[in-house]
């Protein structure tokens, strides 16, 4: 799904999610995200399944935190503040901001107790309107890592420990497994074994900028 099906879907659930007179404000804010996969999986989630199950409008995301590509954001509507855990693979309703993360895996992941997030996340304007990923320096363009971290699993700025080159492109990840093309789930992960005991590289913005990509 491209990002203009991908933003097309949300706004056909917006004809029937958002009453006519917040139509414009949630379209424009939609626009403004447009080029960000995160935040299209976030409104689409929040437009398909409603929490309130009732018409709403999402007004404004917060960035309240991200690691490895991962993003807990806050989405203020015309209601109330919801959480969601988003990343480039999807978007996932946590909760209403008051009562908190109740997910004991994302609260492990993030490395805080549910009454440290409560208290960490209870000042809403003490953290930064969410920016889409494309439009921060500091972050892998296309999985959303930041310096240090290492790719999601997958992502095609991540160079190939083996050869330089590509991970995604060049063809080490067969040769390492020993087969032509990945037939099995066990063979990736046999790919994924040899490819944590080589030492995986994780991102910086200085090498693996946007030119890397064009270069491969
Ligand atoms: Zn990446
Ligand atoms: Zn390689």
């Amino acid at each position: 799904m491209t990002l203009e099906d991908q933003k097309n879907a949300i706004l056909l659930l917006m004809d029937y999610a958002v009453n006519d007179e917040d139509q414009t404000p949630a379209r424009e804010l939609v626009d403004r995200y447009e080029s960000d996969i995160i935040a299209l999986h976030l409104f689409k989630e929040f437009y398909s399944y409603l929490p309130e199950a009732e018409n709403d409008a999402i007004r404004l995301v917060r960035r309240l935190d991200k690691r490895g590509g991962n993003f807990i954001l806050a989405v203020t509507t015309n209601r109330d503040t919801y959480l969601y855990l988003c990343n480039h693979e999807g978007a996932e309703f946590l909760g209403n901001h008051q009562e908190g993360i109740w997910d004991e895996e994302v609260l492990g992941y993030f490395g805080y107790r549910r009454e440290q997030a409560l208290e960490k996340f209870a000042a809403l304007d003490d953290f930064p309107v969410y920016t889409p990923v494309g439009l921060d320096k500091g972050l892998c363009l296309m999985c959303a890592v930041e310096r240090g971290e290492l790719h999601r699993l997958g992502c095609p700025v991540e160079v190939c420990p083996w050869c330089g080159g590509q991970l995604v492109g060049c063809n080490c990840r067969f040769s390492q497994a020993g087969v032509d093309k990945f037939a099995s789930e066990a063979q990736l992960d046999a790919f994924i074994e040899a490819l944590e005991a080589k030492g995986r590289i994780p991102f910086d913005p200085v090498d693996q900028g946007v030119g890397f990509i064009k270069a491969g």
